[in-house]
Order: C-alpha cells, then sequence, then structure tokens
C-alpha cells in the first residue's frame, strides 16, 4: 500500500517505450532470484503466456526451422485469450471460439513417456505448469520436471513453466521449480506477483532472448505504479523467513486438512506450500464452496469434487484452526 501511494504521487504511466526506475528495480530481483537473464512485464498471466509462446516460436525460426509445435498438457491452464486457451487443456475449450490457434499438441500430464512420444522435429518447446492448478491441484511426480528438463534438453526443445499460479512464494520456494533444482528456459509469473494489483512477468534465459523492438510490448506493460507495488511485494516475498513461514503455515494446513478428512470422510487431501485441494467422495464441491461461503469461508471449486484453497501467504496459525472449522460445519451443513 505504501508503495502503491508513493508511486502514484510521482509517476503513473509514461509511455512505454521507456524504461523506468521501478520496472529496472524489479526485473534485476527477477533475474536474481530466477538464474535466468530477462524479463518483459505484461498485464495478465494470460498476456505473459502469450509473450512466452511468441518467443517460443521466434527461437524456433531460426533455431529449428519449421519446428512450430509446443507440446502442453491435459487439463492445463494457461489463460484465456485464443493462444493460451489452445494451448489449455481443459476439454472442449480448443472448440469454444474456432478456429482455434493451431502449433498446440497436448499428452497427459506426469507421464514423462508419452511426452517422449510426443516430441517430434515439428516440436520448439515443452509448457506445463508444476502443479497443475486449475485442474484441482494435481502435484506431480517428484522427479517430473527433472526429467522433464533432461528431455527437453537431449531434444534440444525449451522448457516453458507457467508458475502464474505456483511462482511468488506459493510453494514455499519462490518458484515451485527451485524444489527440483531445474531451471526452465522460460518462466511466467503473475497472480501474486502485485499483491493484488494487476501485473504479470515472463523471464527468459539469455539463449531465447530473440525479441527484436516492437515483436512485444503494449501500453500499460511495465507501468512505474504496477512495478513499484510488485517490487514492494517481491523484496518481501522472497525473504527466506517469510518463505520459510509460507513452508510453516502449510505444513500445518496440511495437517489440519487431513484431519478434517479423516473427521468428514473426505477422499484425498493434496498439494504444497499454500496451494491445497481436497478431494470429496461426491461431485458436491460447488454446494459445498457455498456453504463454506454462507459460514464465513471463501474457498473456490475448480472440478466438480474438488475444493481448492489458496489462503494469503501470510496466513496465521489460529486463521487456519477458524478455516478448517468454517469447512467442517460447512460440510455437516450439507
Ligand atoms: N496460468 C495459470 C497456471 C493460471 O492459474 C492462470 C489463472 O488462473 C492463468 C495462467 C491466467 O492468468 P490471468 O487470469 O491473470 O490471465
Amino acid at each position: 500500500v505504501d508503495a502503491l501511494i508513493d508511486q502514484s504521487t510521482s509517476l503513473i504511466t509514461p509511455s512505454p517505450a521507456l524504461h523506468n526506475a521501478p520496472q529496472l528495480a524489479l526485473a534485476e530481483k527477477l533475474v536474481q532470484l530466477s538464474g535466468l537473464s530477462q524479463v518483459h512485464f505484461s498485464n495478465s498471466g494470460s498476456e505473459a503466456n502469450e509473450v512466452a509462446i511468441k518467443l517460443a516460436r521466434k527461437w524456433g525460426q531460426t533455431h529449428r526451422p519449421g519446428a512450430d509445435v509446443i507440446v502442453t498438457t491435459h487439463n492445463s491452464f494457461h489463460g484465456r485469450t485464443l493462444a493460451t486457451m489452445a494451448a489449455g487443456g481443459k476439454a472442449g475449450w480448443d472448440k469454444m471460439f474456432p478456429p482455434a490457434v493451431p502449433g498446440f499438441r497436448k499428452v497427459p500430464f506426469n507421464d514423462i513417456a508419452a511426452m517422449r512420444d510426443a516430441i517430434d522435429d515439428q516440436t520448439l518447446a515443452i509448457m506445463v505448469e508444476p502443479i497443475q492448478g486449475e485442474a484441482g491441484v494435481i502435484v506431480p511426480s517428484a522427479d517430473y520436471l527433472s526429467q522433464l528438463r533432461q528431455l527437453a534438453n537431449e531434444q534440444d526443445v525449451l522448457l516453458i513453466l507457467d508458475e502464474i499460479q505456483t511462482g511468488v512464494g506459493r510453494t514455499g520456494q519462490f518458484f515451485a521449480f527451485e524444489h527440483s533444482a531445474v531451471k526452465p528456459d522460460i518462466v511466467t509469473l503473475g497472480k501474486g506477483l502485485g499483491g493484488g494489483v494487476p501485473i504479470s512477468a515472463t523471464i527468459a534465459a539469455e539463449h531465447v532472448c530473440c525479441f527484436e523492438h516492437g515483436d512485444q510490448g503494449g501500453t500499460y506493460n511495465g507501468n512505474p505504479l504496477m512495478t513499484a507495488v510488485a517490487l514492494a511485494v517481491v523484496n518481501e516475498v522472497a525473504r527466506p523467513a517469510f518463505l520459510q513461514a509460507v513452508s510453516d503455515a502449510g505444513d500445518k494446513l496440511q495437517a489440519t486438512l487431513q484431519e478434517l478428512a479423516s473427521q468428514i470422510e473426505l477422499k484425498q487431501v493434496r498439494g504444497a506450500g499454500l496451494l491445497w485441494a481436497i478431494e470429496l467422495d461426491r461431485p458436491i464441491a460447488s454446494a459445498l464452496q457455498s456453504q463454506a461461503m454462507d459460514t464465513g469461508l471463501l474457498v473456490n471449486a475448480p472440478r466438480p469434487a474438488t475444493i481448492r484453497l489458496m489462503p494469503a501467504l501470510n496466513v496465521s496459525t489460529g486463521e487456519i484452526d477458524e478455516a478448517a472449522q468454517l469447512l467442517s460445519v460447512a460440510a455437516q451443513r450439507l
């Protein structure tokens, strides 16, 4: 809030043709945290993924001539623009606003053999979420990302990670990929990056940075009002003590949900950090969501039998207990 107020009194949006100080400081911080090289700012997660797709396609034009396919995964979510809907794996989404943007092939998530089979001369990149969020918090096996990295290296294709939901501390590391000790070629951030204001980022390794002036941009991209806020957010969230507190709160949330699961016979609890899902034994998630709202707890229902919880990263243990209590009341009412 202080950053928003301070910046709003000095400079809000100059032309995007000009750099500005908070933008440069934020880019530098994200480069340092990711170990990658350059950053492009946009206004939404979808837009950051569009940038990633355009960048990969441009890289492919010179590095893999003739290749124009990005392999993505079933049930993935990458946004609501035409290209990101085509990239996403939500059933039926590629048929909603025909013609769909071509250039995407889909394989099951967490299936390295299927990914290997899908890569050929036409392929230029693999694009996945480290944990599938909208699919209902689907956590892959611990070595999935490192196997994808190895595969991408062997086949000379790019690894693009969509960390719009998992990034900015959500899983207890600044980037979820840090749990696997791999580095992507391109990673996207959104959502928590601005702590509530619209900003997203596409971060890329030096060897992929082939955009020329004019290839990508937009009136509000990297404006100082949003970048000043995001810089304040990142400076706070990236502190080791803050990330440790997210992990600790995540452990507490996991234990609390597991206890709840044993009380009210939920099928499964899964997640990481502060991104959790409860799998119910029947497709009653939206009914439970409304009951929870009536009792004073906001959750969401990404699937008919799945409830997702994504509390604020600074949630307290008392609030976690209170949430479990409200969820238990909602489940009993149902
Ligand atoms: N990618 C992932 C993994 C997401 O979870 C989302 C939003 O839910 C997006 C992309 C799209 O972001 P936005 O809604 O900001 O366009």
